[in-house]
């Protein structure tokens, strides 16, 4: 069986390894199919798919597209796309655009909770400068012995609600997928099982997202947690959505789940690749 994985990050957004070097340790851990879906870009798409193809491993072109959807941030992951399509390329600026600033108002923020330098801190760690995200931040925090871990930072700092918390708009919904969808790719609602919704709200978002062109879900992802990917296969169904798989991987150590101890997905779904080959 083929081993897929689509969604992982570079440091061409918030990942630690340069894309050939991601290419690399997905093929060490037995990956036959991979895609590169960095946040917000497409910069590594071109040095991912020649690394990919060297290795021996079948490249997806992918992104994953930061939304604001009732009030919540939402990822919708874009696989087999143009990566040179200009719409999605202006499109993914315009969403890059507010990052800096959104980093200097947590720095800001972060002085007030006494954790002075943030701002400066976190951009050590940051490779692409149109692309400071919070992992940045998280990364910096660790550093400085605030947190032990990158996951307790988001608990403590970072998440909504949280003293270095500062809210964003992203891209719309119907945006997303116009992008994608456009760009001859197929949208993915990227780790269902991580956002807040009730039941109703995250029924809407499936309903909305496939009246605009949605075509599918990840089911079995590093940023769900196992009992998870039953239930998120049985909605895929549900709706008609085709499944997803991908580790969500961006550091080595940093990951909830290795590549190599990702499970495949449930065989009564139909794979998104389920057509590609
Ligand atoms: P941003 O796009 O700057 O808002 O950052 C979002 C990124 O933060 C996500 O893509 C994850 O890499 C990371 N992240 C969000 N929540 C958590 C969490 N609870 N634990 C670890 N990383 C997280
Ligand atoms: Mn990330
Ligand atoms: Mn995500
Ligand atoms: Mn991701």
């Amino acid at each position: 069986m083929l081993k897929v994985d689509l969604h992982c990050h570079s440091n061409v957004s918030d990942g630690v390894l340069a894309p050939a070097a991601v290419a690399k340790y997905a093929r060490n851990a037995g990956v036959d199919v991979w895609a590169l879906t960095d946040h917000d870009e497409v910069g590594g798409t071109a040095i991912a798919r020649q690394a990919a193809l060297e290795q021996g491993m079948r490249f997806v072109a992918g992104v994953e597209i930061s939304i604001t959807w009732g009030g919540e941030t939402v990822h919708i992951v874009g696989l087999q796309i143009d990566e040179n399509n200009p719409a999605l390329l202006a499109g993914l600026a315009a969403t890059r655009e507010g990052r800096d600033a959104r980093g200097r108002e947590i720095g800001v923020q972060l002085a007030k909770a006494g954790i002075p330098g943030a701002y400066e801190g976190a951009l050590e760690f940051v490779d692409n400068p149109a692309l400071m995200s919070r992992t940045h931040f998280a990364r910096f925090l660790v550093q400085q012995g605030y947190c032990a871990n990158t996951p307790e930072v988001f608990r403590k700092y970072l998440s909504e609600g949280k003293p270095g918390y500062v809210p964003h708009r992203w891209a719309s919904l119907q945006d997303a997928i116009g992008w994608i969808v456009g760009a001859g790719g197929v949208a993915v609602i990227a780790h269902p099982g991580r956002y807040r919704f009730t039941p109703l709200q995250q029924g809407v978002l499936f309903d909305e997202f496939k009246q605009l062109g949605g075509t599918a879900i990840e089911v079995v992802t590093g940023s769900h947690t196992p009992d998870q990917y039953p239930v998120y296969a049985q909605l895929a169904n549900a709706y008609g959505f085709l499944a997803s798989r991908g580790t969500d991987f961006h550091a080595p150590g940093e990951a909830r789940v290795d590549f190599a101890a990702l499970p495949p997905l449930p065989p009564h779904v139909t794979p998104v690749w389920h057509d590609w080959f």
